[in-house]
């Protein structure tokens, strides 16, 4: 098993991480989770242009070109023999002696790994229950950072309550999941939270938002409150290892039953022909 370890692909037993790497500190980094079908990355590029993005809005310089980071990810995949599964890789602003303060100077440090992950075909045909809860988190979710403490105690509270994902809502208003992007269905119009500050915009959401209007469905990318989630069809949730799963249940802040509707069926489908 080969894994990437400060810019290197390398044997996973050999891999060392320093520690006073500021990602141990500070979780003073950022990261991607792109998903490999029959051996094949899936939408690759915008992955690595969020990677970019989010670098750049850390104020964090790679040690790498995109191109050399690309083919350092395919000859993971490569080496691993992956075919259906992910890849992920992050990127720390590198090893200094414990200060808030950053230098601009230190290297960053690239690791990553592979994991063979087949699609959680129960969960796409039967749906998920969700718990719905506060959004705890900062002002810059549209960055992809490793530090994602309020992501990590919404999940737990949503699997302490029996539910595979967490709803959350700042002040009443509809934001994402803990590691998906929601999606509402109501009188065939879709209804997701913009891309701002307030969620990450997802690929998997940016794929799903295309293949719906290609469907001919409107799309409103408009906040909404989580009281209507009462009065939707359908719902769903997206992610680079969820893809599109519908929701059979709101549970705690919302009480909701729904069906797995046509809609959600119908881009489920075409996205499964897009993979
Ligand atoms: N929102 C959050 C908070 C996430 O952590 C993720 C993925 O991990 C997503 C949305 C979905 O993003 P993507 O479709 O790019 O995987």
């Amino acid at each position: 098993e080969y894994v990437i370890d400060n810019g290197q692909l390398i044997l996973a037993e050999e891999a060392k991480i320093d520690r006073n790497d500021r990602g141990y500190h500070f979780g003073d980094g950022l990261y991607e989770v792109i998903r490999i079908y029959d051996g094949k990355p899936f939408t690759m590029t915008m992955h690595l242009d969020r990677f970019a993005a989010s670098a750049k809005k850390l104020d964090m310089s790679l040690p790498m070109t995109m191109d050399q980071l690309e083919s350092l990810l395919e000859q993971l995949i490569e080496k691993n023999q992956l075919e259906d599964g992910i890849v992920y890789v992050q990127m720390t602003r590198g090893v200094s002696q414990r200060n808030h303060l950053y230098s601009r100077s230190e290297t960053a440090v690239i690791t990553g790994y592979s994991q063979e992950m087949p699609a959680k075909k129960e969960l796409l045909k039967n749906g998920i229950d969700v718990w719905v809860t506060d959004d705890i988190r900062w002002l810059r979710c549209d960055i992809k950072t490793i530090n994602l403490l309020g992501n990590v105690m919404a999940k737990r509270e949503a699997a302490d309550h029996d539910c595979h994902e967490a709803v959350m809502h700042r002040d009443g208003m509809v934001t994402e999941g803990s590691s998906s992007n929601l999606f509402l269905i109501k009188d065939n119009i879709l209804y997701t939270h913009p891309a701002t500050n307030l969620i990450l915009n997802g690929i998997t959401r940016q794929v799903v938002i295309q293949i719906a209007k290609e469907l001919g469905y409107e799309v409103i990318e408009e906040a909404f409150p989580k009281d209507v989630i009462e009065h939707a069809d359908e719902a769903f949730i997206t992610s680079t290892t969820s893809e599109v799963t519908p929701i059979k249940q709101f549970k705690g802040q919302v009480e909701a039953s729904l069906e797995i509707g046509p809609i959600t069926r119908q881009l489920q489908e075409a996205f499964e022909q897009r993979k």
